[in-house]
């Protein structure tokens, strides 16, 4: 894992979750699972869409992997979704922060497929390692052979060390959490058609199991998301407890051992702002609900609607389409018209990745374009999730004025400023790269005012962290917080993000 990033990493507007995993286990061995992954697949599409995998067993049988660079629905076309075919299967969505990004080689895909001698398993895995180069070492002093440069393939050795002493597939999940310190959520399928499901003691990334039972067949799945679980017809049980290992098993249905009960947790908030499907419940919030309350909070708390010549003359407007939950709530609190201000071209697929700042602003003109019937004259109130690096933004705020014709823009912003970088598995600018991190560490306490005037709204509003907590429901000990805090709890990752801090300060 490549944790001091380099500049110009991440070129991307927003920021991106890594992975989706979803499996299913069935008691019915004359009956395939692999559509069922399909669908899963396809509602977890949003949490990477690099590439797509399946391992599939049928039990007593052997494990198949498939895997392909490309969308779902382009790597599990029906040829094979009829040639893999088996009662048991785990699948995987890949998006790249380590190992190759953008790199096409299956090597890199999901399931990991793991095969020797003694053994063998498929993983998928969503997340990160934080002492994966400890780990690594450790893995090459017992002559284990790497080929990837991914924590997947490291934790998929270390798994298969550990089992080579037992078959007790809980045991092994065990002993390989206590040596692991990350953020992680991993599916793994045995090749006797068990699934095992394990979340991180602090719960970083989501994880939930369901149901679906006939009088035909008993059918289980864990998923990344409970949208996934709809998508197939189940019912949402669970969510997977931070610190558990799930054991789902023909013979034994569901059973569970918690294995570390930490004093806290640290569940990403960026799921409820702006990474999980509005549908999916996390860890027993409702995203949608959470998206309209972050709204609601920040009407509350907005002075502009004290100003009856503003209030008067005002339209809700969102950035289509991660400012649209949100700017329903804030309309709905502030009694005031919820109106699409800007259209957006969905064939342009090609924005958030151009490198430099001329060519992003032609495809943010290619891709949003103002309504000018609707802004025209207005006091636009404009809602999006959050600002990463400012340069959209500013594109955004500009259209609307010079091309739309608005008297004046109120930009509204969901998540806290972001001052400081992910080192748990997301797909994350510098410190130096985001616009709060660059203009905190230059202007101190006034950083926001420098900000508005960078991106050129007339007025600027984030929210507050008390209120993006008390609007999701959780508190400050159960949510991870970092990027907005630089206050990071895995041990390892604490120490990297002080020392990049050192190197961005002497270079300001
Ligand atoms: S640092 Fe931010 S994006 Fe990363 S896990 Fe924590 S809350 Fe989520």
């Amino acid at each position: 894992m490549m944790l001091l990033k380099e500049k110009g990493q991440n070129m991307r507007e927003k920021l991106r979750e890594n992975c989706a995993i979803f499996g299913i286990t069935c008691n019915d061995v004359g009956y395939s699972v692999t559509n069922l992954l399909y669908r899963g697949l396809i509602a977890l599409q949003h949490r990477g869409q690099e590439s797509t995998g399946i391992s599939i067993l049928k039990t007593g049988g052997k494990i198949f992997t498939y895997k392909k660079d490309g969308l779902v629905s382009k790597v599990l076309e029906e040829k094979i979704i009829s040639q893999y075919w088996g009662n048991v299967g785990i699948g995987h969505n890949r998006y790249a922060t380590t190992g190759a990004v953008g790199f096409t080689s299956s090597l890199y895909m999901q399931p990991f497929h793991f095969k020797n001698n003694e053994i063998e398993f498929s993983m998928a895995f969503n997340g990160t390692i934080a002492n994966f180069d400890e780990i690594k070492k450790r893995m090459d002093e017992l002559g284990r052979i790497f080929i990837t440069d991914t924590d997947t393939e490291v934790l998929a050795h270390l798994i298969g060390s550990i089992a080579l002493g037992t078959e007790n597939w809980p045991e092994i999940l065990k002993l390989t959490s206590n040596l692991l310190d990350g953020s992680y959520s991993l599916i793994l399928m045995t090749s006797k058609g068990e699934i095992l499901a394990m979340r991180d003691p602090l719960g970083y990334k989501p994880l939930c199991i369901g149901e679906l039972k006939s009088e035909q067949r008993n059918l289980y799945f864990v998923a990344s998301e409970s949208c996934a679980i709809d998508a197939v017809g189940g019912h949402f049980l669970r969510d997977v407890k931070p610190g558990e290992i799930v054991h789902l098993s023909l013979q034994k249905d569901i059973h569970s051992e918690l294995l570390i009960k930490a004093n806290r947790t640290a569940i990403c908030q960026f799921e409820y702002v702006y990474f999980a499907r509005p549908d999916s419940i996390i860890d027993g919030v409702s995203v949608a609900e959470a998206r309209l309350r972050l709204g609601m909070s920040l009407a509350r708390n907005d002075p502009i609607l004290d100003n009856l010549e503003i209030r008067e003359n005002a339209i809700v407007v969102p950035v289509p389409d991660s400012g649209r939950s949100v700017a329903v709530g804030y309309a709905k609190e502030a009694k005031l018209p919820y109106l699409e201000g800007l259209m957006k071209n969905r064939y342009v697929h090609r924005t958030f990745i151009m490198p430099g700042d001329k060519k992003r602003k032609i495809a943010v003109k290619e891709k949003l374009n103002p309504i000018k019937s609707v802004v025209n004259g207005k006091d636009v109130i404009l809602l999006d999730d959050s600002i990463v690096r400012g340069t959209t933004t500013q594109q955004i705020v500009s259209l609307l004025r010079e091309k739309g014709g608005a008297k004046r823009v109120h930009l509204r912003v969901s998540c806290p400023p972001i001052i400081s970088p992910c080192y748990m598995g997301i797909d994350f600018p510098t410190k130096n790269e985001l616009i709060a991190g660059r203009f905190q560490n230059l202007f101190g306490e006034n950083y926001v005012e420098e900000i508005k005037k960078k991106i050129g709204p007339d007025t600027l509003l984030y929210q507050t962290i008390d209120d993006l907590t008390q609007a999701i429901g959780k508190s400050k000990y159960e949510l991870c917080l970092a990027c907005l805090t630089g206050e990071y709890q895995l041990k390892s990752v604490q120490k990297l993000a002080e020392l990049e801090q050192s190197i961005v300060k002497s270079r300001t």
